[in-house]
């Protein structure tokens, strides 16, 4: 299938695309981004403004600080993206849905989303519905811009792209998955400051070392993030057993 073929990628609309591949150009991502393994096109808001200043905010309607950006200009870069209609389209955005794991894999398996960065108050609510973007969080606090958000985003996915990390196992155990948190990382030396590392990871007895890891893994998920423990709990209840 063609679609199996085509390279993964990502379209960032932003006012600041002298900020990308930023971060994203270097390591893991951008070694990938210059091996071919994922493309990265950043287009420019103001390039779809059509006044003369290349107006691209204006006040809030009802009054208020700041400004909001253009419903109008907005949705013409959006469609001068011409994203295909299989694309994901995102809006960063502090009141969307916080990002998790799970849908970074789903967008990670996609085609690869359009990514709309906001700006000053964020963007008028007409352009959201009318393009059917959909809000996404990086978490409860709030940037001064998308694009910081838009590359925690992109990081994530493109880690997971078949070929970017060394082994393919290395995105199974970690954090989330399982809605486990991930179990305490040693590495030599042996002993430092008077800390060794536990004598389990150092038996070679593997089945011993993959059950500490569990246990290790739940007792920090329990503590840590009740939240995602709560989660864990309701999925892995034994399917014989009746809630009546
Ligand atoms: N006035 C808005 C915040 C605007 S911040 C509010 O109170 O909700 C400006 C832009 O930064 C937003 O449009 C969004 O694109 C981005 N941004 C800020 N915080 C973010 C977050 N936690 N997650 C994702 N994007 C965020």
């Amino acid at each position: 299938m063609a679609s199996e073929t085509k390279t993964w990628r990502a379209t960032v609309l932003t006012l600041f695309p002298e900020m990308f591949p930023g971060p994203l150009g270097v390591s893991l991502a951008g070694r990938a981004l210059a091996a071919g393994l994922w493309a990265l096109e950043t287009r420019d808001i103001r390039d779809s403004a059509t006044d003369r200043h290349r107006s691209v905010d204006d006040t809030p309607a009802g009054g208020g600080p700041g400004m909001v950006l253009r419903a109008d200009v907005l949705a013409a870069a959006v469609d001068a993206a011409g994203v295909a209609p299989d694309r994901p389209r995102l809006l960063m955005s502090p009141r969307g849905r916080p990002l998790t794991q799970s849908r970074v894999m789903e967008l990670a398996a996609g085609p690869g989303p359009l990514v709309v960065c906001g700006r000053f108050e964020g963007v008028d609510q007409r352009v959201i519905e009318a393009r059917g973007l959909e809000e996404i969080s990086v978490g409860d606090y709030v940037l001064s811009g998308g694009e910081i958000a838009a590359m925690a985003l992109l990081d994530a996915c493109v880690r997971l792209l078949p070929g970017v990390m060394g082994s393919a196992e290395s995105g199974s155990d970690e954090s989330f998955s399982d809605c486990l948190l991930e179990y305490p990382q040693y590495t030599r030396p042996q002993a430092f400051e008077g800390q060794s590392i536990p004598e389990i990871l150092i038996s070679g007895d593997h089945a011993k070392v993959a059950a500490w890891r569990l246990a290790e893994a739940e007792a920090l998920t329990k503590v840590r993030r009740p939240d995602l423990w709560a989660v864990r709990s309701s999925q892995k209840r034994p399917k014989n057993t009746t809630d009546g």
